[in-house]
């Protein structure tokens, strides 16, 4: 793990990007909402994108099309602790309850052509970093997962 420094927002922009055609293959519109003021987090970039896009393809894959994907960033207070919370909400079916323990196993997958290693990998990730991810499913369509990353110093 190599921890810098990182810019979150422009850390996200760049996913959206890599991942516009699949976007578009399926009329999907990308929401960006953010805090004012990031502070600058400290991130394996390489790692942190390769969590990102985790979620992202999942939240494409759920997505019907002409969906929304929204991607809010921001800081948020956890037992005195400061953490960048990175949200990716997508319109899609949503967990079943029942699956909502099995989703993060390696190899679990509902997909024809899944690996069930995509979440497996993004909550390795967050916990490298001293973070971990939430899973929202109380949202009022599709799911929402967060990675909550510390914002560590001071
Ligand atoms: P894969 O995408 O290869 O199936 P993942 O680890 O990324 O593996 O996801 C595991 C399973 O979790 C998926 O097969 C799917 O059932 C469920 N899942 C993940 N993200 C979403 C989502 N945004 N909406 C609905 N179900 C999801
Ligand atoms: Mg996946």
């Amino acid at each position: 793990l190599n921890p810098q420094p990182a810019d979150i927002q422009v850390l996200m922009y760049h996913c959206t990007e890599l991942l516009d055609e699949k976007f578009k293959q399926k009329f999907i519109r990308v929401r960006f909402e953010q805090d004012v003021a990031m502070p600058m987090v400290p991130l394996d970039a390489q790692r942190f994108q390769q969590a990102v896009m985790n979620l992202l393809f999942n939240a494409i894959d759920a997505s019907p099309e002409g969906g929304t994907v929204r991607i809010a960033v921001g800081i948020v207070c956890r037992n005195g602790q400061r953490y960048a919370a990175i949200r990716v909400c997508d319109e899609g079916p949503g967990i079943p309850t029942e699956l909502r323990g099995e989703i993060l196993k390696p190899f679990f997958t509902t997909k024809t052509q899944g690996t069930g290693l995509g979440l497996t990998n993004t909550d390795r990730v967050a916990k490298e970093h001293g973070g971990w991810l939430e899973i929202d499913d109380t949202v009022s369509a599709g799911v929402a997962f967060t990675l909550m990353m510390p914002v560590g110093g001071h």
